[in-house]
């Protein structure tokens, strides 16, 4: 994560967000194979890997640094700019391509605004470029963007060249960023050409007007708020958050539920894919 991170609790919306995205957008429906660039310290790839009905193939989670295992997420510790990290992800699928990839990248800051508008701009069309590799077509591609760019308006145009149905969305948990979303219309490889992919906004009615959805609604979570830290080992919801689609389908028996009453701040749960780390 980059240097200039606002607050320490970016990590905590960080997960959030994904949580809000797939709310409204049920973006983990049947996604079998999930690909996390820039993924550490890892609550996206936490989770995805709790998507229910579970993950049947590994969530390959790639970032420069070391991440902790996760349990279900087969982490590669590298640069998404690198054609290679397009083939090592590929091969942990035996070849086949994912149905999901999410980024959530951040390049490290330099305090000097042009240029760190400019890597991160770089950083996000690299994260499309090997998407072009790994995505299946018809797939999801989820990136965190700028809006606040001055070239966000081409961003749109490039991610439409590539995904017909390119979405703008705000979940109540980002501060100052959003996401696009849409399904690919193929995998077109630009690896080694240079960044930017040289292209000009489309002129007059060409120009793409990326359609923008506020995500969730106010019983959202909401940035600003310190949350009560609630979700047992198997994603339970004990009290005060709102749920996720997805709780109802925790593992039965659970024993989390009592040990997070008795005190809530400590989870002991040992369920595999436990999020307690997320939010303890
Ligand atoms: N989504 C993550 C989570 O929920 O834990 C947080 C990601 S953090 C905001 C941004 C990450 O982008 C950092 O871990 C950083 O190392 C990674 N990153 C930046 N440039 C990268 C690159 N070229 N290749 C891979 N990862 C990169």
């Amino acid at each position: 994560m980059g240097r200039s991170s606002k607050d320490k609790r970016d990590i905590y919306y960080s997960a959030f967000k994904l949580l809000q995205l797939e709310q409204r957008f049920q973006l983990f429906q049947g996604v079998r194979r999930a690909v996390d660039l820039c993924a550490a310290p890892g609550s996206w790839s936490q989770v995805l890997s709790r998507a229910p009905p579970g993950p049947p193939a590994p969530i390959v989670a790639v970032d420069l640094q070391a991440m902790a295992p996760l349990p279900g997420v087969l982490q590669i510790q590298g640069d998404i700019t690198k054609a290679s990290t397009a083939q090592q992800i590929q091969r942990h699928f035996e070849g086949h391509p994912a149905d999901l990839v999410v980024c959530d990248g951040a390049p490290d800051v330099t305090g000097l605004h042009d240029l760190d508008e400019y890597i991160q701009a770089q950083l996000l069309l690299a994260a499309l470029n090997i998407t072009t590799h790994v995505l299946r077509k018809g797939g999801t591609f989820v990136a965190k963007v700028n809006f606040q760019s001055k070239d966000v308006t081409l961003l749109y145009s490039q991610l439409r060249l590539f995904f017909p149905d390119v979405t703008c969305a705000k979940p109540r948990s980002s501060r100052n960023s959003s996401i696009g979303q849409g399904p690919s219309r193929g995998p077109l490889p630009f690896l080694g050409t240079p960044p930017g992919l040289a292209l000009s906004p489309l002129p007059g009615p060409s120009r793409a007007i990326a359609p923008f959805v506020a995500c969730g609604d106010l019983s959202g979570f909401d940035p600003d708020r310190t949350y009560p830290l609630t979700l047992c080992g198997c994603s339970k919801i004990i009290t005060g958050v709102p749920e996720p689609p997805w709780v109802s389908q925790t593992s039965p028996g659970c024993a989390e539920t009592l040990r997070r009453v008795q005190n809530p701040r400590r989870c002991a749960g040992t369920l595999a894919g436990c999020a307690r780390n997320l939010w303890v």
